[in-house]
This record gives C-alpha cells, sequence and structure tokens, in this order.
C-alpha cells in the first residue's frame, strides 16, 4: 500500500506511479481509478479486511459470483448464460468461447485498444479485414465457410449474426427439444475454440488455413464431449459424422 500513498494529517491520499508514461486513452482510464479509489475512506489503525460487495452478509461464493455475471445492465437476468453454461463441452472450451461473447479475447483490435502496437491489425485468416472478435468468428470468409460446413451436415439453415451472443442464439435446431439443442450446441463452441487454435497456428507455427480441418475437430471434439461427459449418450463417431441427427429418435 505503501508504493501507491501516503497518509496525510491522518486522511490516506493515493498517489500511484506508472512503469511507462500514460497516453491520453490511460489518462482518462487512471482519472477513473481513482475516482473509484476516492470512493473509498481508510481509517489509520483500522485493519483491512475483503468484502463482496455483491452479497456482503454472505460473502463470496461461486453461486453469487455465478449470479452476478449473469446480470445485464438492466438488472434483468440474461438466459443466453444460463444456456450456455449448462452445455457439455470441456470447460476451457467453455471458457474460450465465453470470451468471445463477452469479447474479450485478445484479437488484434482488441490488444490494440489497450495500447499493445501491432504489426498489423489485419485478419490472420483472410487478411482482408480488421481482425475483430466479430470478424474472425463470424463474418470473416474462412469462419463462414465453417458454420456452413456446420449447416450442411446437420442439414439445416441457420441466419449467422455477426454479433456473438446473437449468433449463439441462432445455432439452434428449431425442430429438436432442449435436450438435443444441448448436444447441438457443443458443436457451436468447439467451432469457436478450433478457430481461434487456427488463428495462433497460422502466426507461431506458419500453417495454412485449412476449413475442414477446423470443422472436422469441431466434430471430434463434440463427439469425445458427449460420449464422455453425458451419461445416456453412446454411439459410434463415423455414426455421428455420417448420420448426427439419428440420436434424436
Ligand atoms: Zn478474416
Amino acid at each position: 500500500m505503501s508504493q501507491v500513498g501516503s497518509w496525510v494529517n491522518n486522511k490516506w491520499s493515493w498517489k500511484a506511479e506508472w512503469r511507462h508514461s500514460l497516453i491520453a486513452w490511460e489518462v482518462e482510464e487512471e482519472a477513473h481509478l481513482m475516482s473509484i479509489f476516492e470512493d473509498t475512506v481508510l481509517c489509520l489503525g483500522v485493519m483491512g479486511k475483503w468484502v463482496w460487495k455483491f452479497d456482503e452478509s454472505s460473502g463470496y461464493s461461486i453461486s453469487s459470483a455465478y449470479s452476478r455475471l449473469r446480470l445485464v445492465e438492466d438488472g434483468t437476468y440474461d438466459s443466453i448464460y444460463e444456456v450456455f453454461w449448462s452445455l457439455k463441452a470441456l470447460p476451457s472450451s467453455m471458457t474460450t468461447a465465453w470470451r468471445v461473447l463477452v469479447d474479450r479475447l485478445p484479437t488484434r483490435v482488441n490488444l490494440e485498444k489497450i495500447g499493445i502496437v501491432m504489426e498489423s491489425s489485419m485478419c490472420v485468416l483472410c487478411g482482408e479485414e480488421e481482425e475483430s472478435g466479430s470478424h474472425v468468428f463470424f463474418t470473416c470468409k474462412v469462419a463462414w465457410k465453417v458454420w456452413s460446413m456446420c449447416s450442411k451436415w446437420i442439414e439445416e439453415a441457420f441466419v449467422y449474426h455477426w454479433d456473438a451472443c446473437s449468433h449463439f442464439n441462432q445455432f439452434y435446431l428449431g425442430w429438436a427439444s432442449q435436450k438435443i439443442n444441448k448436444y447441438w450446441r457443443c458443436m457451436w463452441i468447439a467451432v469457436i475454440g478450433e478457430i481461434w487454435k487456427q488463428e495462433k497456428f497460422i502466426i507461431f507455427k506458419n500453417c495454412r488455413v485449412d476449413c475442414l480441418l477446423i470443422f472436422t475437430l469441431g466434430q471430434l471434439k463434440v463427439w469425445f464431449w458427449l460420449t464422455s461427459r453425458v451419461n445416456d449418450v453412446s454411439f459410434t463417431y463415423a455414426r455421428w459424422c455420417l448420420d448426427p441427427v439419428f440420436f434424436v429418435f
């Protein structure tokens, strides 16, 4: 604490020191941060403690943090989070997909926003547009081709939106039960993860874009998740690839 301020006449005075000179938008961020700090009154001689302000009586719990995450700005719960977190994909893949839904993945556009200077902000997959989250996962011609393969495979046409939450909501089989859609939407999570992995392989391993590989690895992942994580699901990988809707009947 002594590195970020000092007591002046029994009153705590914040003083942040940064490792580099702040650029314009960081100065604004610093002012915002200080305005948050200044709301907190520190008392000399009184021990500090952690407080979970969203539930001060019971303190922090995973369920209260989860409730907080589901809360949208107008104070209501967004059902998309409930649907999303009920899926049976692997937690690491869920996390990547979740970060796409809230636009928190380090895409080139997001890295530039936080002041990281990039050689280029163009999409690694197509090289034609800036690499924002909505571009690389949804409007990029590479992503578009992979989503089209999903449509062809399940023999269902979807309206593919540029916005992540709308895209996830549209990735839904209108004729199928909630249970089947829970299985089907794992494919959304798998494709998102494989697109992101492919982007990294191109940067770090100089690989070439391969839409079929992204799609095939997505199929394989979902088959593995369902057969290993859902009790009443058991089918061969070959059957899953050749006839993905057989388990509906
Ligand atoms: Zn692209």
